[in-house]
């Protein structure tokens, strides 16, 4: 009998997980409907898997936010050092909803933050900037995407402003494909540093708990906000946009979280 109740749960099991190792790719979603992505269904799986992205509406950890309406608590916070060397192999992707370099492997750009270091995987673009300040929102916002190995997620968040370009964000422009899909053996080399404004030593930042700003939205991501801006041409920025404008989610609720900032 039990030896049965064991092969009935056994094959449960293996049905369980051939059907998520076949499943297909996660639904389509885009931002003009982001206020409702929580309610898109996965018609592959049952409930409750059938809405994959409800973190997007039931989370009380998202982002991005107004940094205006948070109540900045000035505590003692990690130091951070930002260590980004040129990558030499990096990816060039148009992952549908964003430009994106993704570093390559074993690149050993990292953030680190107190004594704890978390791998650079990639970083993006939004247009016009997710996190506001107030009416406030910036022409884009850069992404830096850190993941520690287990499994905890890091972004860098920096707000770019118009004014003087910058060339590593031409030779990204230039590169990305326009159809969704990855350009890898460019042959070109990226300094993921050259993305990054002059930084204070020690490096001033803005902190919260907060989520990935695209479906599914999960949360637990901590976010690093620099007060200090970049810059690209009006030209830049209207060659961004002819890949995608409008890759912004708006500011969501802070549900009490508090805005630590670090000076
Ligand atoms: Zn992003």
């Amino acid at each position: 009998m039990k030896r049965k109740l064991l092969n009935n749960l056994l094959s449960a099991v293996i049905a369980c997980c051939a059907t998520s190792a076949f499943s297909q790719s996660p639904p389509h979603w885009d931002h003009g409907e982001q206020a409702t992505w929580w309610a898109i269904q996965d018609t592959t799986q049952v409930p409750p898997l059938s809405f994959p992205f409800a973190e997007c509406g039931v989370g009380q950890h998202q982002s991005p936010v107004d940094l205006a309406s948070a109540t900045i608590d000035e505590t003692e916070l990690n130091s951070l050092e930002i260590s980004y060397p040129v990558d030499n192999n990096p990816v060039f992707n148009n992952t549908g909803h964003a430009v994106q370099v993704n570093t390559s492997t074993n690149y050993p750009g990292a953030l680190k933050v107190g004594e704890e270091s978390f791998p650079l995987i990639q970083l993006h673009f939004h247009a016009p900037s997710e996190h506001v300040v107030g009416n406030t929102k910036f022409p884009a916002e850069l992404h830096y995407v850190h993941v520690k190995n287990d499994g905890r997620l890091v972004v860098l968040a920096v707000a770019v402003n118009l004014g003087e370009e910058n060339p590593t964000f031409q030779t990204i422009l230039d590169n990305t494909p326009h159809a969704a899909g990855k350009n890898p053996n460019s042959g070109l080399q990226i300094n993921p540093a050259a993305l990054l404004p002059t930084l204070d030593q020690p490096i001033k930042y803005f902190t919260l708990a907060g989520s990935l700003t695209t479906p599914p939205c999960s949360e637990g991501v901590q976010w690093y906000i620099l007060p200090k801006m970049i810059t690209i041409s009006e030209a830049q920025l209207n060659q961004l946009k002819t890949f995608y404008t409008d890759n912004n989610r708006l500011p969501q609720n802070l549900n009490g979280r508090s805005l630590l900032s670090k000076e």
